[in-house]
């Protein structure tokens, strides 16, 4: 039921809150390649031990000149070539002038480089016309990245372009943290794995249904460079569930489950985890994924994971509702913050746009909704739409969309054109 009368129900951000302050982020470090450590988080920070560029050099293909030779218009004289890779290495005299090439390191003697479109030839004398103002067209060393400055701090995950800007660095190898292993599986007696065994024709029987959150998960975890351990599809019963669970705690550093952990289900998994840890059944004020299940699960201490010698060894476990579209959004919304913490990651909050909305949107007040939604540029308008059916089940609708339309707790029904807060979908999710 969606009403303002549920004082029970928690909120996001608290949620994610809570979270946050019982986790302690990963302190294991190992080294990896620069080209292996894509997605990778940093345990120490990168400092600059040359500069980028390394010397002043050309922005333009031209010539180098001092500019006090050339402020009273005499014509100067080559003396020489300068190319990318191949330096000038004469000495100049005064009233002489250097063929530059863009990229090439800007001769000792030289202040100013022209553009060679500026320039007539006579013979071995060049005329400049017009005069660049003083220093023109120099790239200068350090101007990117200066000798011993900050480039990233610890707890950066590394994308594409920082493996760029390491390697422009000469940085070989970087100590980021261990991977965090995280153990998934699928709960619910109507769940049927896809095998490679399966056949065209072995078709579900009647209330069977694919195990689809598993899947989506795994896909989904590598996006975090974490270490997955898939343990399948577990029917409902309470020793299956309990074996599953002492199999995942034994081997992993986190525990993600799929289903199970609404009001009828939680018979099952409940009893079960109460002996494992410390677990609390949230409802979250959310729509999807009002149940959610979140706590810490006792290691056994015989050396499994992480942290060895530490007395209290913890695992931390994230119960999903088991509706496709509810698990994916309390993953992104609610997991995703958990572990990238975990990993150590340090990362800022979503923007969030603010967007007429060109369908509307029905709402009850209560639980903040994430709708589904497209943003498109029409004619330099930003526009979003509903992609249609926002039941909890109806995986296709989340496909379509490419942000969410997050409406507040309290909001009731959205009209159309009416404004609404847009949070694109970010890599975790796409
Ligand atoms: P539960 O949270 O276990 O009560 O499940 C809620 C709904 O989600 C039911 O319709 C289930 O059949 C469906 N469901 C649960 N787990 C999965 C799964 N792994 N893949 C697809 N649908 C699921
Ligand atoms: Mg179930």
């Amino acid at each position: 039921m969606d009403s303002c009368s549920q004082p029970e129900l928690l909120p996001v951000n608290q949620a994610i809150a809570l979270m946050l302050e019982a986790i302690t982020p990963i302190t294991d470090t190992e080294s990896v390649d620069l080209a292996a450590s894509l997605d990778r988080v940093l345990a120490a920070p990168i400092y600059s031990a040359i500069n980028v560029p390394g010397h002043d050099n050309s922005a333009m293909d031209g010539y180098a000149f001092l500019y006090a030779d050339a402020a009273n218009n005499t014509p100067l004289r080559l003396a020489g070539h300068a190319l990318a890779g191949h330096p000038f290495k004469g000495e100049l005299k005064t009233g002489e002038c250097v063929r530059i090439m863009t990229g090439a390191v800007v001769p000792a003697g030289t202040d100013t480089v022209v553009m060679q479109e500026n320039v007539n030839i006579t013979g071995d004398k060049i005329d400049i016309n017009p005069l660049p103002k003083p220093e023109a067209n120099i790239r200068r060393a350090g101007e990117d990245i200066a000798i011993d400055s900050l480039v990233f701090e610890t707890g950066k995950r590394i994308s594409p372009i920082d493996i760029g800007l390491l390697a422009s660095l000469g940085i070989a190898e970087l100590n980021v943290f261990k991977r965090i292993k995280v153990a998934v599986f699928s709960t619910g007696d109507e769940l049927k794995p896809l095998t490679q065994t399966l056949q065209a024709g072995d078709n579900l029987q009647v209330g069977e249904v694919y195990d689809s959150n598993r899947p989506t998960l795994i896909a989904l975890l590598s996006r975090l460079a974490v270490d997955v351990i898939d343990l399948g599809c577990i029917a409902d019963d309470p020793e299956k569930i309990a074996d599953a669970f002492e199999s995942a705690i034994a081997q992993a550093d986190v525990v993600i489950s799929s289903g199970g952990v609404s009001v009828g289900d939680a018979d099952y998994t409940k009893p079960v985890l109460e002996k494992l840890g410390n677990i609390n059944f949230w409802k979250v004020a959310m729509k999807p994924g009002k149940p959610f299940a979140f706590g810490a699960l006792r290691k056994k201490t015989s050396g499994e994971g992480h942290k060895k010698n530490s007395a209290e060894q913890k695992g931390w476990f994230f119960g999903l509702p088991g509706n496709p579209v509810s698990s994916v959004v309390t993953y992104h919304q609610l997991v995703v913050p958990a572990l990238r913490y975990l990993a150590g990651e340090v990362f800022e909050d979503a923007p969030v746009l603010s967007i007429a909305t060109q369908t509307p949107l029905k709402k009850q007040p209560g639980r903040a909704d994430y709708q589904r939604g497209k943003l498109i540029t029409d004619d330099g308008e930003n526009k979003v739409t509903t992609t249609g059916n926002q039941s909890s089940g109806v995986l296709s609708s989340l496909a379509q969309a490419n942000c969410y339309l997050v409406l507040e707790q309290e909001r009731a029904s959205v009209a159309a054109g009416e404004k609404v807060n847009v949070v694109l979908f970010d890599r975790f999710l796409q």
